[in-house]
């Protein structure tokens, strides 16, 4: 196995470990389809996937996936030849059930036993692809294949599986996130920036508004502009005059583009 396709795999089951808790030996589901592919590419799949997988791995098939190959059987004996190899999960279906709606029901809403389906089914892929946390395995070019975690997996974990460093923000995340900003006062101040220009003349002017503002008479020749510099590197002097809230709000504005 190429170390790209190893390192692919492992990457792909750690996610799947730490996130939903998958662990070994990995319950790897079986279907008909799946046997009935492995049987024409001649694949040994007891032996092909926990080499794939790199781990102990439990081959289980339903009898409900049994009944429904055996039906097919001219067709598929090989195929129900690999399937019986595997052990059986108790699905609970007295009367048999199509092989896929009876994996459906074993996976149910968060496969909670934490199954790895292994299926060439694409109608039930793609099923399964909508819910969290469940690994598809396939036969691609006589290879197992493992499918990347689908995007309803890595948005319930919260991470992308390209760069685990980055977070995946999903709506609830971002709504979180705003109303901290709110809360720290990072975002959508709307009244009190008001406040904040009061104390900063009692105390000192801001630095950086100040030095914005020096730059500004050299090339602008507006009266009202050198009168509002005169009012911030003097300070107090400026309360006496006339102008007090346009240079309030100008000076809000100046720390507001500062920041
Ligand atoms: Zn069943």
């Amino acid at each position: 196995m190429k170390i790209t396709r190893y390192k692919k795999v492992q990457k792909y089951l750690k996610f799947y470990y730490n996130n939903f808790g998958f662990h070994q030996p990995y319950q790897v589901l079986i279907d008909g389809t799946f046997c009935f592919a492995a049987f024409k590419e001649q694949i040994n799949v007891r032996d092909q996937l926990p080499k794939y997988l790199n781990g102990q791995a439990k081959l289980l098939t339903t009898r409900c996936i049994i009944i429904e190959t055996e039906k097919v059987a001219k067709k598929a004996h090989g195929a129900l030849t690999i399937l019986k190899q595997f052990g059986i999960h108790e699905c609970g279906h007295k009367e048999p059930i199509p092989g896929s709606h009876c994996i459906l029901s074993m996976i149910g809403k968060k496969n909670d036993k934490h199954y790895i389906l292994a299926s060439q089914d694409r109608d039930l892929q793609e099923k399964l692809r909508n819910k969290p946390s469940v690994p598809l395995l396939y036969l691609h070019n006589k290879s197992p294949t493992l499918e990347k975690p689908s995007k309803a997996s890595q948005e319930k974990a919260g991470q992308t599986i390209e760069a685990n460093s980055f977070l995946f923000i999903s709506e609830t995340q971002n709504e979180a996130l705003k109303t901290m900003k709110q809360a720290l006062g990072i975002e959508e101040k709307i009244e009190e920036p008001k406040i904040i220009p009061k104390k900063k003349k009692i105390r000192n002017p801001n630095p950086l508004s100040c030095k914005k503002k020096k730059k500004k008479p050299g090339t602008a020749s507006k009266p009202s502009e050198s009168a509002q510099d005169k009012g911030v590197s003097e300070g107090k002097v400026r309360k006496r005059k006339k102008k007090k809230i346009p240079k309030h709000l100008k000076q809000q504005l100046s720390v507001s583009a500062a920041m």
